[in-house]
């Protein structure tokens, strides 16, 4: 493999309830396969592999009825919902045993498949991970563009290294899947790590869509915990900042000795209460938020001591198809009829 002229290209796509716009996130996908395939920019054999991430949905039966007319079409199916950032790796794992490159990219068409092309090129110009930003974010609600610059901030503040507008929409060589493929862990944050890896790489700019259909997967709840999730697997910051607040405090409170001491040889002390509950509340505050950000990350080295397996496959659309899985469709169509029907 490695053949950089004219690669063998995965487009790995992680769903979850998306049955509304996955099958024109499949057309749209495979149209762009075929043009790279006449203009002999990728190999014959490339494909895209669709995870469904545990869908309560036709995910699913859709994946494995489109695999079964277009051998192009490849699905893999996780036993439970991992979420995004699992489901991705698991693609991305999985497609690696068959692809030079991959493409990872949403399924709700947020993110412009037009731009294939110039990942492609950018790769052959000899880049292992290239990078999808965005060239701007006009469809998304003020509300989205002020958090999410906020969370970028933060994050480079906190020195963690993550680019500026690019979510999980990339390139990345076998080469970088095999070197991404060594990091064990549970607390994952794709972005993060992918620039540690240290590979060559490039960036690719596009326009960012709203979504074509469904509803956004990521609600302000699971945004906030993938940011902290995001700082605190990878950033130390947090326990330096409670060291320096605890040094700041030391500080402080030798010098209120030394007063209190001054003030009682002059015999100028009054029966301090006040002061005293004062202090003692702002200390045990102050203590518990400390204690609170240490725990956070024993609770992490405890996660990752067990290495958990983060995710396993049900089964595959993939040479294959398991016959059960095509024909639920039509039947997960009539069980939808007979619902409205009882109503
Ligand atoms: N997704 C997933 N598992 C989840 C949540 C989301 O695989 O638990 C997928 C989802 O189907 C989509 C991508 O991750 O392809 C990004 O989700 P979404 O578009 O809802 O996030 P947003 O773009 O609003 O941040
Ligand atoms: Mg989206």
């Amino acid at each position: 493999m490695s053949d950089r002229a004219c690669p063998v290209l995965a487009v790995v796509v992680p769903c979850y309830n998306e049955e509304d716009v996955l099958p024109e996130t499949i057309r749209r996908i495979r149209q762009q396969l075929d043009r790279l395939m006449q203009a002999k920019k990728i190999d014959e054999n490339s494909f895209m592999l669709l995870v469904d991430d545990g869908s309560g949905d036709n995910t699913w039966p859709i994946i494995a009825a489109y695999h079964e007319r277009d051998a192009a079409v490849r699905g893999i199916k996780l036993t439970r919902n991992v979420g995004h950032q699992h489901a991705l790796l698991s693609g991305l794992m999985y497609a690696k045993q068959a692809a030079d490159c991959v493409i990872s990219i949403d399924a709700d068409l947020q993110d412009d498949v037009e731009a294939f092309g110039e990942f492609i090129d950018r790769f052959q110009e000899g880049c292992d991970i290239v990078y999808g930003v965005r060239a701007d974010r006009k469809e998304d609600t003020w509300f989205k563009k002020g958090t999410a610059l906020a969370f970028y901030r933060l994050m480079r503040k906190m020195g963690t290294p993550v680019i500026y507008n690019h979510a999980d929409y990339r390139l990345m060589s076998a080469r970088a899947l095999e070197q991404l493929a060594s990091y064990r862990e549970s607390n994952l944050f794709l972005r993060g790590l992918i620039p540690q890896l240290g590979l060559r790489s490039s960036v690719v700019y596009y326009h960012r869509y709203a979504r074509f259909a469904g509803e956004s997967k990521y609600p302000l709840r699971k945004m906030l915990s993938f940011a902290w999730n995001g700082i605190t697997s990878l950033s130390v910051a947090p326990i330096r900042l409670v060291l320096s607040l605890g040094l700041a405090l030391f500080g402080f409170s030798i010098a209120a000795s030394a007063y209190a001491l001054v003030s009682h040889g002059r015999g100028a002390a009054v029966p301090g209460w006040t002061s005293i509950m004062l202090t003692c509340s702002l200390l045990g505050g102050i203590q518990l938020i400390s204690l609170g950000v240490v725990g956070e990350y024993v609770g992490k080295v405890y996660k990752e001591t067990k290495r958990r397996p983060p995710y396993f496959i049900e089964t595959t659309a993939d040479e294959q198809t398991p016959r059960a899985a095509v024909r639920a469709y039509p039947a997960l169509e009539d069980d939808r009829r007979s619902a409205e029907l009882l109503q």
